[in-house]
């Protein structure tokens, strides 16, 4: 991509329009489905799609048998099982599935996979290896990741937490679980003993597969913490399933008392999002923010940056500024983590470097993302352009992480797509792959005995 910003292609005022037309009526089998029936969240969860059949089911003959065969395929390929909502799939441009970013995310082609780059790993941010406990990741000093369900209302095709959420599929088996008390006791009790702790992300899977209830009792055991300051909610829902924001009132109940708890308190209690595209925002989304926002929330937005879903000047900062409008704080965008059957998804470091650039100064500063890189090995998230080292020609940059693991070196690696052939040859022999890794580690070796401690 080129780092010349046409700045005429955007247009200025795009991000305003919010899409409000009866969309799902394309699809044939929602044809006649009312504009009511399709706002319940109980009709949205009903309808979702599990199963390859159920795609052929509701688009009938706009489903072409290549089509079908080519997402069979995909199934065989995925690490993550298939769970579509119907607010999702008939976003979907169907004319034209095959370049569709949201098909892209939630239904993969077996004809877009390409092999692991070499460097992959199931558990890339060493979730497992930091975790004291089951449930939970102690990687920084004063917050955690705790994990207290693992399934989600859509399944993303590049779940960074492959490994263990959604049920097992053909390629993997899993140890998914679903809410359980007991461990979650321990998770308390390991925070309330580690009075370092102020900061709780409460991730999984996702935070709105939690009952009113689950809510409540996670929310009421990590507030009544006295050095607990700061607890965020992640749900993916606002993106990909606004109407139970909207019709699921005993949902957003426990939410809000939780909420207010923490403010009486004095703390935070916040939501994080993840809108990975602009295609996934409708008026439906803009309708979801003005409850939550009315009601008091802080709502905050992670977005992954994937190729052909949103490394492009113009989705990234039209996405940015609709986040904006719409009241949601654009906080990350992650480069791709390096988990298996993710590489067609992966971009360079360099584009991620590019697209921050592009991106800062369109709009305000504090709605404008920091592109990060988690590095794998679990040296935590780091400014794309903070990197020590970067071997442009074969895609390896080495970073440190002082405060989260200090001495330690990481390295990040673009995916062999983006790398001419003659690298991506170096890297297909052991041998060459492990000079260029060594040669990369030895320059930024060389640096620090320079550089006074
Ligand atoms: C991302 C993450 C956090 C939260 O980090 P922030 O930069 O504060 O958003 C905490 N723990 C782990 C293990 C994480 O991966
Ligand atoms: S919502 Fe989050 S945890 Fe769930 S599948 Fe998607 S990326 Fe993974």
């Amino acid at each position: 991509m080129s780092s010349n910003v046409d700045h005429s292609k955007i247009p200025e005022l795009e991000h305003r329009n919010f899409r409000n037309d009866d969309f799902w009526k394309e699809i044939p089998a929602w044809a006649s489905v009312t504009r009511g029936e399709f706002a319940d969240h109980k009709w949205q969860t009903k309808n979702s799609i599990r199963k390859v059949e159920q795609v052929k089911k509701v688009l009938g003959d706009r489903c072409s048998d290549e089509l079908y065969q080519d997402i069979l395929d995909g199934q065989k390929k995925a690490p993550m099982n298939i769970r579509i909502t119907p607010y999702i799939f008939s976003l979907i441009d169907w004319s034209n599935p095959v370049n569709d970013p949201l098909r892209k995310q939630f239904l993969p082609l077996g004809s877009q996979f390409l092999p692991d780059h070499p460097m992959h790993m199931a558990d890339s941010l060493n979730e497992d290896v930091d975790a004291p406990i089951p449930l939970l990741t102690h990687r920084y000093p004063d917050k955690v990741l705790f994990l207290p369900t693992t399934i989600c209302p859509v399944y993303c095709s590049y779940c960074t937490r492959s490994r263990i959420i959604g049920g097992s599929t053909e390629s993997i088996d899993k140890e998914t679980y679903g809410a359980n008390q007991k461990r979650w006791d321990d998770v308390f009790e390991y925070i309330m003993k580690n009075s370092r702790i102020e900061d709780v992300v409460i991730s999984g899977g996702d935070s709105y597969m939690l009952t009113p209830k689950q809510i409540r009792y996670i929310g009421e055991n990590l507030l009544k913490i006295p050095h607990i300051r700061r607890i965020r909610f992640a749900t993916k829902g606002i993106a990909i399933f606004p109407m139970k924001v909207l019709t699921d009132d005993e949902w957003v109940e426990a939410m809000q008392d939780v909420m207010k708890l923490g403010r009486a308190f004095g703390k935070q209690v916040v939501i994080h999002t993840h809108f990975s595209s602009p295609k996934e925002i409708t008026k439906w989304s803009q309708m979801a923010m003005d409850r939550l926002y009315t009601e008091g929330f802080t709502v905050r937005n992670q977005a992954v940056l994937q190729t052909g879903v949103n490394n492009h000047i113009d989705t990234m900062v039209l996405l940015t500024r609709q986040l904006s409008f719409m009241n949601i704080q654009p906080y990350y965008v992650y480069m791709h983590d390096m988990v298996p059957g993710c590489e067609h998804f992966r971009t360079s470091l360099k584009e991620g470097i590019e697209l921050e650039k592009a991106v800062r100064g369109t709009t305000a500063g504090f709605n404008t993302p920091t592109f990060v890189c988690d590095l794998p090995g679990g040296g935590g998230k780091r400014n794309v352009s903070s990197y020590e080292y970067y071997d442009q020609e074969n895609g390896i940059s080495v970073w440190k992480a002082p405060n989260v693991k200090p001495g330690q070196i990481f390295f990040y690696y673009d995916p062999l797509h983006s790398l001419s052939k003659e690298a991506q040859d170096r890297w297909m022999n052991e041998k060459s792959r492990n000079e260029m890794i060594e040669a990369a580690r030895k320059k930024v070796e060389d640096q620090s005995s320079l550089k006074p401690k």
